[in-house]
């Protein structure tokens, strides 16, 4: 399928590793010149020349950190009229609730929550006057199913959520959508690390406790892979998905019991 995205520039922050890479490698491959945003610059540069020998779009890195405001304004200094959007940013720690401070908690707003409204501030604009513009925001299955630890990330994702449905309906006549993949449990660093926090709770060996995790709660079996969230988000960012916006979308191998 041509997703009609050929030379579009696209923004994907968190993109060095995990599932903002997957993002970056889809629309990469859809000929969109990425600009990925991460804070480590050696792996960026990995990620770099990983995704720009399966592309023949500009693929181009900014070390910057997202959650701040000297960093989006290089991000935006460097891509100022993006036609594409993901936004993304490491989780919150998981813990337990009655060690969090107002430190933690405003941490992790900033982090998952105003990161991602301030971005769709700076760019939304320019893509309403461009007519076209896709934005993503990576947020988590917590936003529907509460996760155990994650508490920080439930209450910052849930207010991202919240924010951008009405956000989304105020610009898709414009040909500018904004949508949220919600990924469920993927093979990233970050997915196995919250196993592993998971299975050290209960005192269980990592690998038993991954194993029995999939075979009683996942009914996929497995992980997911960095190329099914990234081709999702590709869909996202197509010309064909004008008409999807303020939408939540799932990606967990139906471990969501939910009908809906
Ligand atoms: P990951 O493998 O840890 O990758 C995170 C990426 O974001 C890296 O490229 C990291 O690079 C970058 N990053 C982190 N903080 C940043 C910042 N402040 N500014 C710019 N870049 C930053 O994580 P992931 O698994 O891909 O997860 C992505 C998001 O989805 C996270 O918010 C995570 O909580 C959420 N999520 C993941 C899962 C899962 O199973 N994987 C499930 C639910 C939700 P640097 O560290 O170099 O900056």
């Amino acid at each position: 399928m041509d997703l009609g995205i050929n030379g579009r520039h696209a923004i994907v922050c968190g993109a060095s590793q995990g599932l903002g890479k997957g993002c970056a490698l889809a629309l990469a491959r859809e000929n969109v010149n990425v600009l990925l945003v991460a804070r480590t610059a050696e792996t960026l540069t990995l990620a770099q020349q990983e995704i720009q020998a399966l592309s023949e779009a500009v693929i181009t890195t900014i070390a910057a950190d997202i959650t701040t405001d000297e960093g989006r304004d290089a991000v935006m200094a460097i891509c100022p009229n993006p036609d594409i959007l993901v936004n993304n940013a490491g989780g919150p720690p998981p813990g337990d609730f009655r060690d969090w401070t107002q430190k933690e908690w405003f941490d992790a707003v900033n982090n998952n929550m105003f990161s991602a409204i301030d971005m769709i501030r700076r760019c939304i604009d320019g893509m309403a006057e461009r007519g076209f513009g896709r934005i993503v925001n990576i947020t988590s299955i917590s936003v529907k199913t509460p996760m155990p630890g994650l508490g920080l990330s439930d209450g910052a994702r849930a207010g991202l959520t919240g924010a951008v449905a009405s956000i989304a309906r105020q610009f898709v006549q414009h040909n500018v959508t904004i949508n949220n993949l919600l990924p469920g449990l993927f093979d990233t660093d970050r997915g196995n690390g919250y196993l592993a926090y998971r299975a050290r709770g209960e005192g269980a060996d990592v690998d038993l406790y991954v194993k029995d995790y999939f075979a009683d709660k996942n009914p996929a079996g497995r992980l997911g892979s960095c190329e099914e969230f990234g081709a999702a988000c590709a869909f996202l960012c197509s010309a064909l998905s004008g008409y999807t916006t303020g939408q939540n979308i799932l990606l967990d191998g139906g471990q969501f019991p939910g009908t809906f």
